[in-house]
């Protein structure tokens, strides 16, 4: 059994800070609860290149890659954010809560 580290705050604080420490994409696994947070390997081409991150979703639906699950269990929301007219938009995974009706949780994987 591994020490059991206790930090401040709830639970999906707690996730949040292991999110944001991770060195690859994250995925919530709700089950048992009360669910944990996994490392996913970013996929690779065939040629061992990054898939871009603006193609994971289409990616998802024809390989073995199952786009990450913010807290609610759900999967993430791939969004693109313009950050300069000059630069790439800025690739992001967040909560895909029905804005406006669910309260999003503070998922977010870039
Ligand atoms: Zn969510």
């Amino acid at each position: 059994m591994s020490p059991d580290i206790h930090l401040p705050g709830t639970i999906e604080e707690t996730f949040v800070r292991q999110q944001a420490h991770s060195d690859n994409l994250t995925t919530f696994r709700s089950y048992p609860f009360p669910g944990r947070l996994l490392t996913v390997p970013y996929p690779l081409d065939t040629m061992d290149e990054p898939i871009p991150p603006e193609d994971l979703e289409e990616y998802s639906r024809t390989h073995h890659f199952t786009i990450p699950h913010c807290f609610h269990g759900r999967p993430a929301r791939l969004m693109k954010d313009a950050v300069h007219a000059s630069h790439e938009p800025l690739i992001s995974l967040q909560c895909a809560a029905n804005f406006g009706k669910e309260e999003k949780c503070p998922f977010y994987s870039t």
